[in-house]
């Protein structure tokens, strides 16, 4: 298939009219952001909406871009190392942040960087407002706790002292989707680590993220052996696809090693050489 089924037109000026919209076409209507997910599973058939809503014109949803924001850059260098290695710059000036996340492909690397940060997802519906923790807004491979008539409007993350994070990624070349990526965010209270977070992208981790790597580090010294071990528990516990980037022990054994590296270096840019 090379074009898309028919389908109706209407451009959002606000988050109101935009949820007015979603409410009118009750089910039929699809919001259209940057396009670069939903526009080709429109052309494959995957996906037939009656009506694009497109939000693109919203004001309210033109937040900090994360390439360019020196603070964003300072307070979570995880997702400017993240969105660096994110297709190239045509994709990347046009594809939107809350798209990625709502499209929830499971090799999407925003997904796993904003996990790693423990982020809040704020969806707005007709009636009210939710605040989710982006670790309960996935519900599995393109799913995502958004229902019908809502849509997301806000990523919120936490900005807390004592901590740094990373985002590493193997690609077969530059630009095009992971093979593995992990972000890594870490919170220390002098060697201690207080807080963590591990998300990865493309190895078949649940909700995107190492639950038990992280549970295994909460508390514990900085070491080199304790990041290694991290690595090796959240290997143990990931599912990678088999496809044609690659088998899953050759993917376990990169989950491994980027989790560890990635640790390593979100410890060393919170001042901690390890
Ligand atoms: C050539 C190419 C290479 C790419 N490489 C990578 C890569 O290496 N890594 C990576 O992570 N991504 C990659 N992407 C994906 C890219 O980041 C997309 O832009 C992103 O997945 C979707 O964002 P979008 O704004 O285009 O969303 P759209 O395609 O417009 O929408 C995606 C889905 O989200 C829904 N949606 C959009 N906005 C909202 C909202 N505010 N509230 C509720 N639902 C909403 C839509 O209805 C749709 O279901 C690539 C894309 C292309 C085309």
């Amino acid at each position: 298939m090379q074009v898309p089924a028919q389908f109706e037109y209407e451009r959002a000026t606000s988050i109101a009219h935009a949820v007015q919209l979603l409410g009118k076409y009750n089910g039929a209507g699809r919001l259209i952001a940057g396009g670069h997910s939903l526009i080709p599973m429109m052309k494959l058939r995957l996906a037939r909406p009656e009506v694009l809503i497109d939000i693109n014109e919203v004001a309210e949803l033109g937040g900090i871009s994360l390439l360019d924001d020196d603070e964003v850059a300072q307070l979570f260098p995880i997702l400017r190392d993240a969105e660096k290695v994110i297709a190239d710059p045509i994709v990347r000036n046009r594809g939107t942040v809350g798209g990625s996340v709502c499209q929830a492909d499971p090799s999407e690397d925003l997904s796993a960087a904003f996990s790693a940060l423990r982020a809040y997802a704020v969806v707005q519906g007709p009636e009210t407002q939710r605040i989710v923790p982006l670790r309960d807004f996935f519900v599995g491979p393109y799913e995502t706790v958004v229902g019908p008539g809502e849509l997301l409007v806000e990523l919120r993350v936490p900005v807390r002292t004592g901590g740094s994070s990373a985002f590493l990624k193997v690609s077969r070349r530059a630009g095009d989707w992971a093979v593995g990526a992990v972000g890594a965010a870490v919170w220390l209270d002098g060697d201690v680590i207080t807080e963590v977070g591990i998300g990865l992208s493309a190895l078949g981790a649940r909700n995107f993220v190492a639950v038990e790597a992280e549970d295994f580090l909460r508390g514990r010294s900085v070491s080199a052996d304790v990041l290694g071990e991290a690595g090796r528990i959240a290997a143990e516990h990931c599912d990678p696809p088999v496809d044609q980037r690659g088998p899953a022990d050759y993917k376990r054994h990169l989950a491994a090693t980027l989790v560890t590296r990635a640790l390593q270096l979100a410890c060393r840019r919170a001042g901690r050489e390890v």
